[in-house]
């Protein structure tokens, strides 16, 4: 299955093919799907105890699962979150290069190694990515959410809703502005059509003061979705203020 998607991403990694049995992080030989070598896989295993609601990493010695003091006191409009890791290497180099170089082989990598690690026992009806503005999908070529949405879909089995959610305006990057700032930014920026959904998964690439997460999940919970998870590939470490 990897194989299959790596293949139709073949063009993109020249005539050589010279992805082939290297490891996507290190180059270091490999045969492993998905092409990672046991070492750089055993980099990005974070298995300790995070956050139910924020995913922020909690103390080792807390076994069971558990909410945050932060998230107790306000918690996200999710039912919860769930990423591999933080933001930190290799996923700096990672995800641009998925976002801005094209390398969309990326995108079935890390939708492999978030599905080996998600915990879908009460499992979404749908996968809806987080939906870029068509103008910004058009320059882009594609929009990266939606190709791990997609890819995960085939690995886990759930359906991929691409359309249930629509970007309707254009919005500054948000990378350089506040939480408050990207709040009023992101205000009537999308929209919804209907739909008879009752639990589903927003994917996006990475989670960062979840604001779009945010307003998204409310904008589900307003059309009758009763559950909303956020799975993403990774958090930051910032907290929305
Ligand atoms: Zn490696
Ligand atoms: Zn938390």
């Amino acid at each position: 299955m990897l194989k299959r998607l790596l293949a139709k991403a073949s063009p993109l990694l020249g005539s050589h093919g010279d992805w082939q049995g290297s490891c996507l992080l290190c180059h270091q030989p490999c045969d492993n799907e998905p092409l990672l070598c046991s070492w750089c896989r055993q980099a990005l295993h974070q298995s300790q105890p995070r956050c139910r609601l924020c995913a922020a990493l909690q103390p080792e010695e807390i076994l069971t699962e558990v909410v945050c003091g932060r998230c107790q006191r306000r918690p996200p409009p999710w039912e919860r979150l769930q990423v591999i890791g933080d933001y930190q290497p290799p996923y700096p180099a990672l995800i641009p290069r998925l976002k801005y170089s094209g390398q969309i082989l990326l995108a079935p990598l890390l939708a492999r190694l978030l599905a080996d690690h998600l915990d879908c026992d009460d499992r979404p009806e749908a996968i809806i990515p987080v939906p870029l503005h068509w103008w910004r999908q058009w320059r882009r070529g594609f929009n990266q959410a939606e190709e791990i949405a997609q890819a995960l879909g085939e690995f886990t089995g759930i359906p991929c809703d691409n359309s249930l959610l629509q970007r309707i305006k254009t919005t500054p990057q948000q990378t350089t502005l506040s939480a408050g700032q990207r709040r009023r930014n992101l205000h009537g920026a999308f929209r919804i059509r209907s739909h008879q959904y009752r639990h589903v998964a927003l994917l996006d690439d990475v989670v960062t003061t979840g604001a779009t997460a945010s307003q998204l999940t409310r904008l589900l919970h307003e059309s009758g979705v009763t559950k909303v998870e956020v799975w993403a590939i990774c958090r930051t470490l910032r907290h929305s203020k």
